[in-house]
């Protein structure tokens, strides 16, 4: 028997990133999802379904590159495109059950076809990147890291923030986000809206935190307890320069009939 997985190319220029952020010899090759893979997605927990989609990934080109540090946005894109090279091209994304911010129901369906997607690009100057250069005094090769985008807090603390990748998310739906409450409370939301700052904050102060628990609660903290509308604002900013989130789009609210923006965000699945 042949268990062939049928890998097939993902141009790294069709990804949100543009491929910008990961080595320039990476090629990224995606598996169709086999039966067993698409009923283990479904019903996972935020963090599991991540971590699983990586499975279907290879990594050819560069052996050094883990497929864990795609960027989030990069790997939802890589995601649908699993789906449309395991499914028929014309088959659609179906939402089911989504609010109506107008009458409040959970009522909203709707489903679209993949070439109805269109992803935001993110802010410029935004991605963190390793760069090897050779030093001068010991000729010895070294490996920086670049920060990202600098903000500026009102009371003058700068921090530099780059996209969340997998890890990161993996990471965050594992500590803050909670599955047996349901993602849409609002008490769920806010923890989760605060808790992804302490993800794309990858330097504070000039200093480095990648891995530091301390640090990220440090923040989770620090920025729950911003109350400046020039804080805002700078949130604001990082949230729009680091996701790449697909364009809202539209459904009809069955209950009122009102025309609703059905937002696709990580914590929506899809289905075929
Ligand atoms: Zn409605």
């Amino acid at each position: 028997m042949n268990f062939d997985r049928n890998y097939k190319i993902v141009k790294t220029d069709w990804l949100p990133s543009r491929g910008i952020p990961y080595p320039d010899d990476i090629e990224i090759y995606v598996a169709p999802m086999t039966i067993r893979e698409r009923r283990l997605l479904e019903g996972v927990s935020n963090a599991e379904y991540f971590r699983r989609l990586l499975d279907g990934v290879q990594i050819r080109g560069n052996q050094n590159f883990d497929k864990h540090k795609l960027l989030l946005a990069d790997a939802q894109l890589i995601d649908l495109i699993r789906r449309i090279y395991t499914f028929e091209p014309d088959r659609k994304i179906a939402i089911n059950n989504y609010r109506c911010n107008h009458c409040g129901q959970y009522n909203v369906s709707a489903s679209f076809m993949f070439t109805d997607l269109e992803l935001e690009d993110f802010g410029e100057g935004v991605f963190g990147k390793d760069k090897t250069f050779t030093d001068n005094d010991s000729g010895e090769e070294i490996t920086v890291h670049t920060e990202g985008k600098e903000y500026k807090f009102a009371d003058g603390t700068t921090v530099y923030a780059t996209p969340m990748t997998v890890e990161d998310y993996v990471d965050l739906a594992t500590k803050y986000i909670s599955n047996e409450n349901d993602p849409n409370t609002p008490n769920q939301l806010t923890k989760t809206y605060i808790a992804q700052f302490a993800y794309l904050i990858k330097k504070i102060e000039g200093r480095e935190f990648f891995d530091d628990q301390g640090m990220r609660e440090y923040l989770v903290e620090y920025i729950g307890a911003l109350y400046k509308p020039a804080d805002e604002e700078v949130m604001n900013a990082i949230e729009v320069d680091t996701t790449s989130i697909l364009k809202p789009l539209k459904a009809k609210c069955p209950d009122c009939g009102k025309e609703v923006e059905v937002i696709l965000n990580p914590w929506l699945r899809f289905q075929q």
